[in-house]
């Protein structure tokens, strides 16, 4: 089933996600959670969905970065953003710790349709959480995919990336696909006027 994602506004995006216990997340109503939120993702589409986006405020979002995500890209491109498919997968009760380099890239979200904004994020994170069988997983992530892990997790916490992004970069996705899509980010920051990290 394709759930109804909730736009920036609704309460539940700006609460803190109530953690699950291993029960819970065996039970059918949570397997069956999971696999409504894989579907919303995927119709989207996305490549991460987190439970408060649609109106539960729990602590479990879902990730899947496809290869038919990727190709449209350019592999230079893909190098830059240090992206590569990642297989469908929860977490759930996750603790994050960030590495100290940052990169800055352009993301959306699902909340915020049709808009954008450049975002600094940890270059890497390690990730601590059960997966959708409630066994304890570790993960190491660099690149695109510490990002969505970031952005994912900053949705159980009540944020999005508009608290985090430079607000001069905020832009509707049509108008970054018009002007700034393939432009080098230090070219974009000069010309919409924010300073360096
Ligand atoms: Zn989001």
């Amino acid at each position: 089933m394709v759930l109804n994602v909730l736009q920036v506004g609704e309460v539940v995006l700006r609460r803190q996600a109530r953690p699950l216990t291993r029960d819970e997340v065996r039970s059918p109503a949570i397997q069956q959670l999971i696999e409504h939120m894989r579907e919303t993702m995927r119709e989207a589409p996305g490549v991460g969905l987190a439970a408060p986006q649609i109106g539960v405020s729990l602590q479990i979002a879902v990730i899947e970065d496809r290869e038919e995500n990727l190709l449209e890209m350019s592999a230079e491109r893909l190098t830059e953003l240090e992206r590569q498919p990642v297989p469908f997968h929860a977490i759930v009760n996750p603790t994050i710790t960030l590495g100290e380099e940052t990169a800055e890239f352009f993301e959306g979200c699902l909340s915020l349709a049709r808009f954008g904004a450049v975002v600094a994020r940890a270059r890497g994170v390690v990730v601590e959480c059960w997966n959708e069988r409630a066994e304890p997983v570790r993960i190491e992530a660099s690149g695109w995919y510490a990002r969505i892990l970031q952005h994912e997790i900053d949705h159980l916490r009540g944020r999005l990336y508009i608290d985090r992004m430079h607000p001069r970069s905020f832009m509707t996705l049509e108008n970054h696909h018009k002007y700034w899509k393939d432009v080098p980010m230090s070219e974009i920051r000069e010309a919409l006027g924010w300073s360096a990290p």
